[in-house]
């Protein structure tokens, strides 16, 4: 009988779609010793690159169930992965804390519920003399802002996340390959993958983390049972032409009644996102993203998109995101990310490494 180093050095894997997700299983498949192969027209308009990178894990309000046990095991691996990554690009950090405030008093009871029933030192309550608090409402002109602050969440830049997973990836020698795959299916025991351009790609497992595109690719070989609605999200960044607000005396990322801004600068900021049901932006995305408060200050209603972008993000259906499954015949899917793809990435990757161990053995 072969060991487990053997099958799994011989074994070919293709993952299909090459977000955050396609590229974190082939790091994690490649650094078990399996000839990886990642396929992907195009990427540069993938949700990943659309993402913001904020890493909210600590301060998920649910402490049982998959979603927390991802979210979890999450926020262990991340620092071991940074450290991996530095390797490739030392500037790669996740800059913490990270805040979120409401001016809702029931949801701030809530939260400050969380916080007395969690009893961790890394969240905490942010009292109103806190000096997060002081400089929001004072350039925020409001005085009804509370919150708390996890000095274990962040954020990671995901542009510089992304490209230092194709620098690894390269150094690993990971075949990409940038083909659509229009077709897949099991030919004795082999899984082939047809591009579209009639090439056919021959594998012992294919991993699907191609988002809304994954359940077409499965429909006719299986009955999967899987609905994958498009959610879009935008973001923009914003330049304000006031000299009186300085952008930098606030957190580096914080989030206000749902809305993430993370200041770039003295004077431009990002924010983000939307959460619309449909694949074409809607047309009043400032509107929609500044919002956030009772009452607008003047210098964000002054304020003008320098940059503005979306990603088509994919929901689940009537279960739980992500849609993680194994079909037992080679054949797994890992996708479905919805909201937190960035976050869930090293746990979901971990989750599909197993299951591949388990398949070759
Ligand atoms: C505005 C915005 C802000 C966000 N902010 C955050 C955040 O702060 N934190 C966080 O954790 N998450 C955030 N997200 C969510 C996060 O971006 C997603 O959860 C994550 O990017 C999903 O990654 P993915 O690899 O599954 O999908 P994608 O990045 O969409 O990648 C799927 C890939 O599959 C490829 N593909 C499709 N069909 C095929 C095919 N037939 N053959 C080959 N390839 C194919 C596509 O080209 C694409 O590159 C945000 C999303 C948006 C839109």
């Amino acid at each position: 009988m072969k060991s487990l180093k053997e099958n799994l050095q011989k074994a070919h894997i293709v993952i299909i779609g090459s977000g955050i997700i396609g590229k974190f299983n082939a790091l994690e498949l490649s650094e078990l010793g399996l000839q990886v192969t990642i396929i992907d027209p195009t990427e540069i308009q993938n949700s990943s690159y659309a993402a913001l990178g904020l890493l909210m894990g600590n301060m998920y309000q649910k402490r049982k169930g998959r979603s927390w046990a991802l979210r979890k095991q999450s926020i262990e691996l991340w620092p071991q992965w940074i450290t991996f990554l530095q390797k490739f690009n030392s500037e790669l950090n996740i800059e913490k804390p990270l805040i979120q405030l409401t001016t809702n008093e029931e949801k701030f009871k809530k939260l400050e519920k969380f916080i007395y029933e969690n009893n961790d030192q890394n969240l905490q309550i942010l009292e109103k003399d806190s000096i997060f608090i002081k400089n929001i409402n004072k350039a925020f002109q409001t005085q009804n802002i509370k919150g708390m602050i996890s000095f274990k969440d962040g954020r990671i830049n995901p542009f510089s996340l992304l490209q230092t997973l194709d620098k690894c990836l390269r150094h690993k020698k990971i075949n990409f390959l940038e083909e659509e795959i229009v077709k897949i299916r099991k030919l004795n025991s082999q899984w082939i993958s047809t591009t579209r351009n009639n090439e056919n790609i021959k594998s012992d497992m294919v991993i699907l983390c191609n988002s809304l595109k994954a359940v077409d690719l499965i429909d006719s070989i299986i009955s999967p049972n899987i609905t994958l609605k498009p959610v879009l999200g935008q973001a923009m960044e914003i330049d304000i032409n006031e000299a009186e607000v300085n952008l930098l005396s606030l957190p580096k990322q914080f989030n206000i009644n749902g809305i993430n801004i993370i200041p770039k600068s003295k004077n431009k900021l990002i924010i983000g996102s939307t959460d619309e049901y449909s694949t074409n932006p809607e047309e009043n995305t400032f509107e929609k993203l500044t919002n956030f408060l009772d009452k607008k200050p003047y210098w964000l209603m002054k304020g003008k998109i320098s940059k503005k972008w979306y990603g088509i993000r994919s929901r689940p259906d009537g279960q739980p995101s992500p849609i993680m499954k194994n079909f037992t015949d080679g054949l797994i899917i890992c996708t479905g990310f919805y909201k937190n793809g960035i976050l869930l990435a090293p746990a979901c990757s971990k989750w599909v490494a197993n299951e591949i161990k388990n398949y070759l053995f």
